[in-house]
């Protein structure tokens, strides 16, 4: 493996990442520290990925800033103030920017280009990447840093296409926004973006008709400048705070950990005042108190029933409340995180028209039709969701080893080793892909680990003269079990969530993330350790 610090070279490059947010920017980052020749391929006109793309109103991250930055660089830590505790999407694209600059990323980054693209060469051992404006790269590595949630779901409902207002998705929103003041808007979807968007809205548009397949648990985020206290003290004990929260399931949240007992073994009362602090608190550690909510259906009651409590209580007509009401198991689905979100169904303005016992029939030009009446809006949001994990990879056509194209080996599910590398592809890593927790943790966290870990094997392979890297047949088995085991263990494939492909009609059914951060970047250390073993190295 040779290269160069330099620019974008010609047709020949050592790695070719797919995708400038934050997972591709430290890709690339990391490969240049490596002396790598890297040249990244990013559909958008500008770096941040999700935050450059999920522009709507109100959106924000749901995990705290300080925790959700970038931990590799103590520099870049220390010296960037977040405004609050959970931020802001604009400021989270104005930190992909400025990562972006500080770092000199900008020139290795090719800007409106998709990959449609890419087949390994047995003969000369390199990918051939493909753009849609025809460009040919040659590529020693394949590295896909293409998000988790970035194929956007838009519902196949008969009509929609006849619909004449405006239309649009919440994860591909228009950069220059959209005025929503004074119009009747119609919202499809009750999930994490919708629950940001509806009460961020509310108060400006002159009717809100939010159509709901699916009741959704949200717990409060508490959300306000960032305590400047907190962050000195995060700030000075830096090493020891990213250490901290590595150790948690779902690597974030040390400081409300909860304890290592289960909730049936606790007086109910107690576990009650414990679920009364944590909501005071807010955010997505909500959950965390015992070790059992997410791993058995009967604790699991306990908080899904708290919540409902609260629902009813906030909510004053008790007709939408119970229609507001989730029934399937807590945090089985993604839990939601945002403030006012019940509180704005007691708004005149907002209605709630359930679409799970009578389903939105088909959509006229006018509106959506549901038990035969019209629900006329000027401006219809998709807040539908999306294509998860595997969606942004096989919206590539990726051909492997003897012609075999990734979306025919991933039929019946994706299958890889440590969710990183799959057999039959060599020199190809997935960031964040099915088969690592990802989608389940703080993503920063993940990503880092992730370049680490990738960053590490070229450097190994580069010192031992291998120049070929793939998962092994039997190790991407045993892998491919060992997360479903795993998930068998929790109450995750419990009901029809986006973790297991249940929201794309047709997709096949597979939980696909790994559960459980610490244990994961074990073995990923141990594979490691081993000389990466269940690898063929070449
Ligand atoms: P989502 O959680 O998948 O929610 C999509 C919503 O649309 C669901 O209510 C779903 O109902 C509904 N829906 C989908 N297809 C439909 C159809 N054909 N007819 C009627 N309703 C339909 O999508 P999301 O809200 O965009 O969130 C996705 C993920 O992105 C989140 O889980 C989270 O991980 C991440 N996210 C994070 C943040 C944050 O950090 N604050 C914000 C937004 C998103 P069903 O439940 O019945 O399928």
């Amino acid at each position: 493996m040779q290269g160069s610090n330099g620019g974008v070279a010609g047709d020949q490059c050592d790695v070719v990442i797919v995708g400038a947010g934050y997972a591709g920017l430290l890709m690339l980052h990391r490969a240049r520290g490596l002396g790598l020749n890297a040249r990244v391929f990013e559909r958008g006109d500008g770096v941040g990925g999700t935050w450059y793309w999920n522009r709507y109103p109100g959106a924000r991250c749901d995990t705290e800033s300080l925790e959700y930055s970038y931990q590799f660089s103590d520099d870049l830590f220390q010296n960037w103030k977040w405004s609050e505790r959970f931020a802001t999407q604009p400021e989270l694209l104005e930190y992909a920017k400025h990562v972006a600059e500080h770092f000199n990323l900008l020139p290795h980054i090719q800007f409106n280009t998709s990959v449609k693209r890419a087949s390994f060469d047995e003969a000369s051992r390199r990918w051939s990447v493909k753009t849609d404006a025809g460009q040919e790269v040659s590529a020693k590595f394949l590295i896909l840093a293409t998000g988790c949630l970035s194929s956007t779901n838009v519902p196949k409902i008969p009509g929609l296409s006849d619909y004449k207002g405006p239309l649009y998705h919440t994860g591909q929103w228009p950069a220059g926004g959209v005025p929503l003041a004074g119009k009747v808007v119609g919202i499809i979807g009750t999930g994490s973006s919708a629950v940001q968007v509806i009460p961020t809205i509310a108060p400006v548009v002159k009717e809100l008709i939010v159509f709901q397949r699916t009741a959704n648990y949200v717990v409060p985020a508490h959300n306000g400048p960032i305590a400047r206290e907190y962050e000195a003290q995060v700030l000075a004990n830096h090493a020891e705070f990213r250490h901290n929260n590595a150790t948690m399931i779902r690597a974030h949240g040390y400081r409300n950990r909860g304890r290592d007992v289960s909730a049936l073994t606790v007086p109910r009362q107690e576990v009650e005042q414990d679920l009364e602090r944590r909501w005071q608190v807010g955010g997505l550690n909500f959950l965390d108190g015992y070790n059992d909510l997410l791993s058995g259906l009967e604790a699991n009651k306990i908080p899904a029933e708290f919540v409902r409590a609260k629902i009813r209580s906030l909510v004053k007509d008790q007709s939408v409340a119970d229609l507001l009401c989730p029934t399937h198991p807590i945090g089985c689905k993604r839990v939601s995180v945002g403030d006012g979100y019940y509180e704005t169904y007691n708004r005149r303005n907002v209605h709630l028209v359930d679409i799970r016992s009578t389903p939105i029939e088909k959509i006229t030009a006018d509106g959506p039709v549901v038990a035969g009446k019209t629900y006329g809006v000027d401006v219809l949001i998709c807040a539908t969701g999306f294509d998860a994990m595997t969606g942004p990879i096989l919206s590539m056509e990726i051909v492997g080893r003897k012609g075999v194209r990734l979306a025919d080996k991933w039929a019946a599910g994706p299958r890889n080793y440590l969710g990183l590398s799959v057999n039959g592809f060599p020199n190809l890593f997935t960031m964040t892909g099915p088969g690592s927790p990802s989608v389940l943790t703080n993503m920063h966290v993940s990503i880092e680990h992730h370049s680490d870990w990738i960053t590490n094997c070229l450097a190994a392979m580069r010192a031992a003269q291998k120049t070929e890297i793939e998962a092994t047949e039997s190790a991407e088995q045993n892998w491919v079990k060992r997360v479903d085991d795993i998930a068998n263990g929790t109450i995750f494939p419990s009901c029809n969530s986006w973790y297991l492909g249940a929201n794309i009609p047709g997709k096949p059914r597979m939980f696909m993330p790994y559960v459980g951060f610490p244990s994961y970047a074990q073995v990923c250390a141990s594979v490691a350790a081993d000389g990466y073993a269940g690898f063929r190295l070449t």
